[in-house]
């Protein structure tokens, strides 16, 4: 399946027939998904491609890890909405099943008390009612101010902390209300006064949501194959002009004709990556005001106990935080067990308390939190795990951040400005480059896909007419 050709041989896909010269030369910077995607995309159109991966190893922000003795995704792990995600056609042409997650989910009180997740949002009425109100109307003033002409930049904070801690709410309605807001901030990969009021709420956490079996690696092998690929060679300057591209890294210096860069967002908002000359200043605006990094990421602790103390038969299993202040500290876990064949635990750290482990605790100290978690949840019967792996994706130099998010002040027009190629001869992709279901794998592929396309157009006048595997 593999060697198969993606790029479909007519007039309109392939070089051969386009142009007499040699194959123009392409670099592709990064082999993440994006970069990997329009690498192949180019390769089997005719372009003479070489990727630079800063990193030792492919697939960027997927990184399917087998240190617990089975394959787990510590970046991308879910396939959202996948009954309509393109990276659900890819995994049935390569044979990967799909494991469907629920939605339904238990919640543990101190562990007095267990509840169905309907009974809880059923019983927390008020705050769920009261914050939906607040939201709603806030939205609503936002787009009225805007509409004549006053820019108004409501975060999800501005709006939801003066409910989570007015006096009167119920405590089960602060403390259910809290779990919501700390799953958008997980989902959305920033704390809520990063996120930009009509945006709270991302849309793929909505619908089917599933995990390839096996791991996103197997996509990620499938798109390389063929590929010219330099591992562990960062770019530190790309050099560009009329007369074509220059990718200069520590050991050598590359010319191309064209180069797609792909490097994640916070890479290029912290200048690791230069441009010479400089990108033009609105696009650089552009893409500074789109969220990435700084205090925002998701984390994630995967632990293999040595048996399963968790009940068997639901998925996920949520702690309410004890405060709207302690949230996002491991309060929601899901069981790999089905997926993985071990009993395997998942929990995620996210808003303000996910940068402060990422950064400043000791993986000690991150284990700890979370056993004190699920001890809260399973007194006498929570083990410590014989294994786990914490990820720090706000501290890996190559990452500086979980994903993009839509940041107070941003518009999908940033991202917009931020995919736009540069004097014909830098294009962009990434999954922030993307204006709908941005920070997911399917909007790296769409860019990779979106960048390749314009590159084929602008060298050969032509529409190309290609047949991946998610067509
Ligand atoms: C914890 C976590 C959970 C996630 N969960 C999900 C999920 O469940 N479902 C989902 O759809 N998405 C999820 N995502 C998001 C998804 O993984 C990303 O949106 C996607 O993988 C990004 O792909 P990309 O190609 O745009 O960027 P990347 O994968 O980051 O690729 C960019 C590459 O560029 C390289 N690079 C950087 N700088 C340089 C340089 N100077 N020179 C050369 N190379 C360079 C990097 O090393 C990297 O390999 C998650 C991400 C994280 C971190």
């Amino acid at each position: 399946m593999g060697t198969k050709n993606w790029a479909f041989q007519s007039a309109s896909s392939s070089l051969a027939q386009t142009a007499a010269t040699a194959a123009p030369r392409v670099v592709v910077i990064g082999a993440g998904m994006a970069g990997l995607v329009a690498a192949r995309l180019l390769h089997d159109s005719g372009f003479a491609v070489t990727v630079i991966e800063s990193r030792n190893r492919l697939g960027g922000r997927t990184w399917t890890d087998d240190s617990l003795g089975a394959p787990i995704d510590l970046g991308g792990s879910w396939i959202h909405r996948a009954d309509h995600n393109p990276l659900t056609a890819w995994c049935k042409q390569l044979g990967i099943e799909l494991a469907i997650t629920s939605d339904e989910a238990r919640y543990w009180f101190e562990g007095k008390l267990v509840m169905e997740r309907n009974a809880v949002w059923r019983r927390a009425w008020r705050g769920r009612l009261l914050a939906d109100l607040a939201l709603a109307g806030a939205v609503c003033y936002q787009r009225l101010l805007r509409r004549v002409g006053r820019r108004v930049n409501l975060s999800l904070a501005d709006v939801i902390e003066p409910v989570l801690h007015s006096r009167w709410l119920p405590a089960l309605d602060r403390r259910v209300l809290a779990s919501i807001v700390s799953t958008s901030e997980g989902v959305q990969g920033a704390p809520a006064a990063y996120i930009d009021i009509e945006d709270w709420f991302p849309s793929e956490a909505h619908g089917v949501n599933a995990m390839p079996c096996g791991g996103y690696r197997q996509l990620i092998d499938d798109v390389a194959t063929g590929l010219s690929i330099r591992l562990a060679t960062p770019v530190q300057t790309l050099a560009y002009g009329e007369e074509g591209v220059r990718a200069v890294t520590p050991q050598e210096t590359l010319r191309a004709d064209f180069a797609v860069v792909t490097a994640p967002l916070g890479v290029l908002q912290a200048g690791k990556l230069r441009f010479d000359p400089p990108l033009p200043p609105h696009k650089e605006a552009a893409m500074q005001r789109i969220g990435y990094g700084g205090q925002g990421v998701l984390g994630k602790i995967i632990m293999r106990f040595p048996r399963r103390f968790w009940p068997a038969d639901k998925q996920w299993l949520i702690s309410l935080p004890p405060s709207p202040d302690q949230r996002g500290v491991f309060t929601s876990w899901i069981s790999l067990e089905t997926i993985v064949g071990a009993p395997v635990l998942m929990a995620f750290t996210n808003g303000r308390a996910a940068a402060h482990f990422d950064r400043n605790a000791s993986d000690d100290e991150v284990c700890a939190a979370a056993m004190g978690v699920l001890e809260r949840m399973f007194p006498g019967q929570a083990v410590p795990p014989e294994r786990f792996v914490f990820t720090r994706w706000l501290t890996d130099p190559w990452a500086l951040g979980s994903y993009s998010y839509p940041a107070v002040g941003s518009t999908p027009d940033d991202r917009v400005a931020y995919a736009e190629p540069v004097a014909g001869r830098v294009f962009f992709a990434g999954e922030a480059t993307q204006t709908v279901d941005f920070g997911t794998v399917h909007a790296a592929l769409r860019s990779g896909e979106t960048a390749a396309r314009r590159l084929f157009r602008a060298h050969t006048g032509y529409e190309p007419v290609w047949q991946p595997p998610w067509v």
